[in-house]
């Protein structure tokens, strides 16, 4: 997920509950259905059904037998790590055979218990209220609906997730349907082969723009609400983007792990201005953004980062987080590798597909590096876990920003010690292929003894202790140069005169003089003009390179001319010296650097070193 970048602003979190010790089938007893099968899910939405925001939903399944039927609904959607209690929005539930009613009651807040009379077809039907804007939950306009599996559908307890299910689609002739989820080549009819492909491919269905083009020899599609939200200009730019960066993504992974991957996207204008939120799926990913930054390049972040999380999470995933379940929290000290390693790689194949350049690479990285400077010291690993509870300290989503600059640490140490042959990219093709082509999860040693053997045998261990475990902060003045990169600290000092001043045509007017400041002291007045500080001209366009230049090195203390014209008058005062001193951070290429951090720098911008070979830039 990523619901923010330096000028998207955050989507809301629910609260969670604590963490059970125990399994939810052992919080609740037997919490154990009687077997059912050939399960279809039928979804109505049309424009009667829109006047309510609402969604029908119809589960038919057989049973072999009398007995309880215990039926769940998720609490929360993989990649938004927060719960959400989906079984809220439902309402007017009932369960039938025939033209019978069977009884019903639930077992906890999200699970319903049916009794079935005997062997036969069972229909459970219900309303869900679909009025939330936001990417893991379900939404409607009058023309036009998104929902998210996790949200409709119903999964029977104790049975598993592998079982197949049917989902029929039913709307408005002229609307159209589209999901990352295969069709059966019947209309408006798709098939999934588990409840976790089940959930984990969201709909549209109503009016919106569509069509695709070819990624990485597959196909991509971009289906966009409202219709004409996105320009035929700005559709050829993301899918100009999405076809350079795709190539770059599946390089580091050897595979391209779908066979259609379909970007959804959503623009309303109830969304906070400015902001933009993405949650990734095994092939697709929903975006809502607000409309007034559709067209941004800059969105191609959100998009890179959405897409390369169809390895990294949907696949490549901590063993924390396999399989995924759906009753309850699914806490991993590991998220700052799916999410920030994803935020990292975003920015890189952003670079290496020359969607940005290795400027706008190294803005990217400050931007970082300044989001971690100021928030509260915290653990990557306890960012990660308490992802859950989204701390109100201001460091809910530090494991975005700090796990992203943990892979670039990484990244540069790896390839420093192997000169360049392997990166972090060795690491994340060698877990897809040790771990996740074997169904498995990776863990936190399997982690760090990949990063190990890619190092040649070098122990990460003091990386991990301090780094990662600890709250020490980052050795970038260690690690950056040996990838020819340095990260500056420019301070710079202006005048602190205790007066503010508005620009008029007349010139800088004081507003505003605070009592017992360096200029009230000196008699400078509300209304005055000021004309130069230190005898430098205010009104210069360079006056704050020229005062730092003059004072920067001047001690505090002592006395400044400050000249103001007052009418007709000029009027020249000593003010007591005292002046602010700002920081500013920039991550430069080193011009004389080393031949080998030339050659880890290049490998980092272009892919080179590791599994992928590319020309030198
Ligand atoms: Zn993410």
């Amino acid at each position: 997920m990523l619901t923010a970048s330096a000028f998207f602003a955050v989507d809301a979190f629910a609260q969670s509950p604590p963490r059970a010790d125990t399994p939810a089938s052992a919080r609740t007893g037997a919490q154990v259905s009687i077997p059912i099968s050939a399960i279809r899910y039928d979804v109505t939405f049309d424009s009667t059904t829109a006047l309510s925001r609402t969604i029908a939903v119809s589960m038919s399944f057989t049973t072999s037998s009398a007995g309880k039927v215990l039926l769940s609904l998720p609490s929360w959607t993989p990649g938004s790590y927060t719960i959400g209690n989906f079984a809220r929005y439902i309402s007017r539930f009932g369960a039938r055979s025939g033209s019978d009613s069977l009884d019903w009651d639930k077992t906890d807040p999200d699970t319903w218990r049916i009794q079935a009379a005997g062997p036969g077809n069972v229909t459970v039907v219900f309303d869900y209220r679909a009025d939330s804007l936001d990417t893991a939950l379900s939404w409607t306009r009058p023309n036009f609906a998104f929902f998210n599996g996790t949200n409709l559908f119903l999964y029977p307890e104790g049975q598993g997730a592998d079982f197949v299910a049917t989902v029929v689609v039913r709307t408005e002739p002229a609307w159209r349907v589209i999901t990352g989820m295969t069709s059966t080549g019947s209309p408006r009819t798709y098939a999934a082969s588990s409840y976790h492909e089940l959930v984990d491919m969201p709909f549209f269905v109503g009016r919106f723009d569509v069509d695709s083009a070819q990624a990485a020899g597959k196909r991509f599609r971009i289906a966009t609400y409202p219709i004409g939200s996105v320009t035929p200009a700005v559709r050829t730019v993301m899918f100009s983007q999405m076809s350079k960066i795709i190539p770059q993504q599946a390089a580091i992974f050897g595979e391209v792990p779908w066979n259609t991957y379909t970007l959804l996207q959503v623009s309303d204008a109830d969304f906070p201005s400015g902001a933009a939120a993405g949650l990734e799926h095994q092939n697709s990913h929903l975006d809502i953004v607000s409309p007034v930054v559709v067209g941004n390049p800059a969105l191609a972040s959100l998009y890179a980062h959405e897409v390369f999380h169809a390895w990294n999470v949907k696949r490549l995933r901590p063993a924390d987080l396999v399989p995924y379940v759906y009753d309850r929290p699914q806490p991993t000290p590991l998220l700052w590798i799916s999410e920030g390693v994803t935020d990292y790689y975003a920015d890189l194949t952003e670079v290496r597909a020359r969607v940005i350049t290795p400027e706008g690479f190294y803005a990217a990285t400050i931007g970082k590096i300044e989001t971690v400077r100021q928030a509260i010291p915290t653990a990557l690993e306890d960012a990660s876990l308490s992802a859950w509870i989204s701390p109100v300290n201001g460091t809910s989503d530090l494991y975005y920003d700090k796990g992203s600059l943990a892979g670039l640490l990484l990244d540069i140490a790896i390839r420093d010690a192997s000169d360049n042959q392997r990166s972090l990219d060795t690491v994340m093709r060698d877990l897809y292929g040790t771990t996740y082509k074997r169904g498995l999860g990776f863990s936190n040693s399997e982690w760090w003894a990949s990063v190990s053997r890619a190092a040649g045998g070098r122990s990460f261990a003091e990386f991990e202790r301090r780094y990662v475990d600890g709250r020490d902060p980052f050795p970038y003045d260690s690690i950056l140069p040996l990838a020819g990169l340095r990260l500056l600290v420019e301070s710079s000092v202006q005048p602190s005169l205790g007066v503010s001043v508005s620009a008029d045509e007349q010139g800088a007017r004081v507003v505003q003089v605070i009592v017992g400041g360096p200029g009230s002291t000196a008699g400078v007045k509300l209304g005055d003009y000021l004309v130069s500080i230190g005898g430098l001209t205010v009104s210069d366009p360079t006056f704050a390179q020229k005062f730092n230049d003059k004072y920067a090195a001047v001690p505090p203390g002592g006395t400044i001319p400050v000249q103001v014209r007052r009418g007709t008058e000029m009027l020249t005062f000593t003010a007591p010296a005292k002046f602010t001193t700002s920081e500013r951070r920039r991550l430069i290429a080193v011009t004389n650097a080393t031949v080998k951090a030339v050659r880890i720098r290049n490998g980092l911008l272009n892919g080179a070193g590791g599994v992928v070979g590319a020309a030198p830039r």
